[in-house]
């Protein structure tokens, strides 16, 4: 029987694929555990296999033309229902997400889920006030035109799986394309949750599917079939380079946000109350984030005071459940991801690096790393130069402003960069050196979505946000009239 539904933080949650406006579920499953409690078994979720890619690929182009074919602002309608449907549904998403992946339930509530809902807006508006870029030169008349490309497949992570997967389907779809989006194995049940409102939503069937399964399986066939126009993938580079080479031997073009391993840089001139109280927020969801700020770099000067304030800022964090507001820090996703951590912190102490604080469990029995500080001994040291996506982060000193660039610039990641002065040139003249994509000044996180985003390095390929995204998801076009050409 297909639409098998699990009971999940109170919200009754499908645990099949949704194909062509029906749930599919497929004869094998996986486990999906809470990392809250990993005794606790949330759902055991389909299972794709290229014949359900096969099914998925087979509605989105079957979907397309007629999608493809309605107006910016006739797709605006549905991707604004959706957006209501989300807000209408925030607690419901935020619970089920918070056991799913363990992010603050709190945060879910009061932002993040709230985002997924901002998502589709943002993108519905945008592609309705697309004006083409028309001029004259050579005796022809120009414009530059947006046609929507086709199937689209979309892949993400396990870290924020509803506001990841919303900020690359949202601008595929108002930008006309047909969506199979194919969340994170280790919380895969929020986008469940989401086809539930794109059902609601009236959405024509075929327009937004999801494809529930294992990467290197569905995943893989998805984005090795030759019929999908583009690809949209947020992940590890490691998974962004296979990625990459199934795109390229069909020539789909793709765009990948990968890992960071931002710097996050604090002048002599900064308020180190407030770079040290920022410092600690990168120790926030266990640290799994990919732009936070984890090599902390500290002008020479002042790095015994800014540790100081560090220090007394990462005491105030409380590991606990993620449900309970006074909690701060969640556990990490998976026994195998904290299992991954400590092997870092391991191999540091290993090699000569000095820990700080932290370096251990916070106990046997629960997947909580404590927030943990590394002095490395050397810049080349592996936990400087990879990105270990947990509570763990290493400080370094800096004597001048070259000194920091080349520290900052010093790892093969470009996602982004932190940094804290007083002085506004400085800020200017760092934002013209750092490579990162995205480069934060006294702040962190803000986003405005028309702005563009993604990585350098290996941090990624292409950009998307604002009409940058709408144009990845467009095939564009330039039409020449020449001059003088009558209307009929
Ligand atoms: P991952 O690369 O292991 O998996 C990401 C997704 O890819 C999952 O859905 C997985 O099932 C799928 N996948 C795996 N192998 C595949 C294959 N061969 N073909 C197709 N799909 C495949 O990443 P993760 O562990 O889920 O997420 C953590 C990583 O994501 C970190 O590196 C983090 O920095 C990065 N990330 C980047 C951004 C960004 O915006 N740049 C945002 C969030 C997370």
């Amino acid at each position: 029987m297909n639409g098998q539904r699990v009971d999940v933080a109170g919200v009754a949650v499908a645990t099949g694929h949704f194909i062509n406006g029906t749930r599919v579920d497929s004869s094998h499953t996986f486990e999906d555990r809470s990392p809250l409690d990993w005794n606790l078994k949330l759902a055991d979720v389909s299972r794709g296999d290229a014949s359900d890619a096969d099914a998925a690929l087979r509605a989105a182009l079957g979907a397309f033309p007629a999608w493809a074919a309605k107006s910016a602002s006739e797709r605006a309608i549905y991707l604004h229902r959706l957006a209501d449907l989300i807000d209408a549904n925030v607690d419901r998403l935020a619970a089920v997400e918070c056991l799913d992946m363990a992010m603050l339930l709190e945060s879910l509530q009061k932002r993040v889920i709230a985002r997924g809902a901002r998502n589709f807006r943002a993108y519905a508006d945008l592609a309705v006030n697309y004006r083409a870029r028309r001029w004259n030169s050579n005796g022809t008349h120009n414009a530059v035109l947006r046609m929507p490309a086709g199937p689209t497949v979309v892949i993400t992570p396990w870290n924020a799986p509803f506001m990841l997967s919303t900020w690359k389907c949202a601008p595929a779809l108002a930008a006309g394309n047909t969506v199979i989006l194919k969340p994170a194995e280790w919380a895969p049940l929020s986008c469940s949750v989401l086809m539930d409102l794109v059902d609601e939503a009236g959405f024509p069937p075929g327009v937004f599917n999801l494809v529930q399964g294992i990467g290197e399986e569905v995943g893989a066939e998805l984005v090795a079939d030759h019929r999908v126009r583009r690809i949209s993938f947020t992940g590890s580079p490691e998974t962004g380079r296979a990625i990459g080479v199934a795109a390229a031997r069909n020539l789909t073009p793709f765009t990948a946000e990968l890992g960071g391993k931002g710097p996050f840089i604090v002048f002599a001139d900064a308020d180190l109350d407030a770079a040290a109280a920022k410092a600690a927020v990168m120790y926030d969801d266990a640290g799994q984030v990919c732009l936070a700020g984890t090599r902390l770099l500290v002008q020479g000067t002042v790095r015994d005071d800014f540790l100081a304030r560090f220090e007394a800022a990462t005491a105030a964090h409380v590991l606990g459940d993620s449900r309970d507001p006074s909690t701060t820090i969640s556990p990490l996703i998976h026994p195998q991801h904290l299992a991954r951590v400590e092997g870092f912190v391991e191999r540091a102490r290993a090699h000569g690096d000095h820990v700080v604080f932290g370096g251990e469990r916070l106990r046997a029995d629960g997947l909580w790393y404590r927030p943990t500080l590394i002095e490395p001994h050397s810049n080349d040291a592996e936990i400087v130069q990879h990105e270990v996506f947990g509570p763990v982060l290493t400080m370094q000193t800096f004597a001048d402003e070259d000194e920091a660039v080349a520290l900052a610039n010093s790892t093969a990641y470009g996602l982004s960069a932190i940094l804290y002065t007083s002085d506004q040139s400085r800020a200017e003249r760092l934002g013209e050196r750092l490579r990162a994509g995205t480069i934060w000044v006294n702040t962190f996180l803000v986003r405005d979505l028309t702005a563009p985003f993604g990585g350098t390095g290996i941090s990624g390929i292409g950009r998307e946000g604002g009409d940058y995204a709408l144009d990845f998801y467009s095939d564009l076009k330039t039409l020449q009239v020449k001059e003088g050409t009558t209307h009929g």
